[in-house]
């Protein structure tokens, strides 16, 4: 990564537009159209009245229009030199509220703990599927960051390999705790409170830390203070904290880049693969302020031109009132 600090750019030097809500309008994940969406897997909040009805405090339904099928069998098959297989997978959508102009930032700690169960649900159903090897869960807040609709949301895709980036993640732990007999996401949060420099916040269970070599300006990550190498098997302690996590660094975002479009997601480990000494799952949360051009495209190595100090900085420094770094 190159840290450039010729260019050296503070929240307001960049140029971007605000996450706003243009309205309703038609929108499929609002109360009253649930027949707009296909039919629902997982529903919280709804006491009366039929499934794709309103009344509902979360709804998790297949994307209308899916990256991967979830129907037939996986088939591999060479082409001469290359190697093909059909795009066995899913696709779902997670309604995080029925509220269309909240954000995930703004709902209350419980809805976002509720969310948090949501994701877990849906994991650990779709990882009963022995075609997945992988359930990826992600956010795309905001049109610059790839969000098609405005309604809060997030997205889940199960697939049949492991993905590259999550792969060469893993493996590297893996390296890393072979030669050491530590994890070294374990090893970065020791050394992170001890210089405190970057990081964001703190919770019981969780710290926010600005990346020594982030990717991107304003990166974060949030991870479990204790070691842990999967999402979805934790108490549930564990979620509340994150909620509120969440809901902290996510404000934090808000405050010091005017509401910012962003993608997070959750890193864990592969199915079958997921009780492990040496992998220590996470969010990674990325604010959409830069493009990614021909240099980062042609090497693999990216431009930041915040310095993680400073960001991290502007971050702890957001008043904003939820949790603050205990040191
Ligand atoms: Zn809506
Ligand atoms: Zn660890
Ligand atoms: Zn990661």
């Amino acid at each position: 990564m190159i840290i450039s600090t010729e260019r050296g750019k503070r929240p307001s030097d960049f140029v971007r537009e605000s996450v706003v809500t243009q309205g309703k309008g038609n929108c499929p994940f609002c109360y009253g159209n649930e027949a707009k969406t296909p039919p629902e897997i997982l529903v919280y909040g709804r006491n009366s009245g039929g499934a794709n009805s309103p009344g509902w405090s979360i709804r998790v339904v297949p994307n209308k229009f899916p990256a991967l099928g979830i129907e037939g069998e996986l088939d591999r098959e060479g082409e001469g030199l290359f190697d093909k297989m059909n795009g066995i997978g899913a696709h779902e959508v997670i309604i995080e509220t029925p509220d269309h102009n909240a954000t995930l930032a703004t709902l209350p700690e419980r809805a976002i703990e509720d969310v948090l169960w949501a994701y877990r649900d849906r994991m650990l159903d779709l990882k009963n599927d022995k075609r997945f090897r992988y359930v990826l869960i992600f956010k795309n807040h905001g049109e610059a960051a790839g969000a098609s609709l405005e309604h809060p949301h997030s997205q889940l895709i199960a697939l049949p390999i492991v993905p590259k980036q999550v792969r060469e993640e893993v493996d590297s732990c893996k390296h890393y705790y072979h030669e050491k007999e530590r994890c070294i996401f374990c090893d970065i949060i020791r050394q992170e409170v001890d210089t405190g420099v970057r990081v964001v916040g703190e919770t019981e269970y969780f710290i926010t830390l600005a990346p020594y070599a982030p990717r991107f300006p304003f990166e974060m990550w949030i991870l479990p203070k204790v070691h842990g190498s999967s999402f979805e098997n934790n108490q549930s302690p564990v979620y509340s904290s994150l909620a509120r996590t969440l809901k902290d660094t996510l404000m934090r975002l808000d405050a010091v880049l005017d509401r910012p479009a962003y993608n997070s997601m959750i890193h864990t480990s592969p199915i079958g693969e997921e009780i492990n000494d040496h992998y220590h799952w996470h969010i990674e949360v990325i604010p959409k302020l830069t493009k990614v051009a021909g240099f980062e495209w042609g090497t693999g190595f990216y431009i930041c031109p915040t310095p993680p100090e400073e960001a991290a900085k502007f971050l702890r420094d957001a008043q904003v009132g939820v949790a603050q770094p205990t040191h």
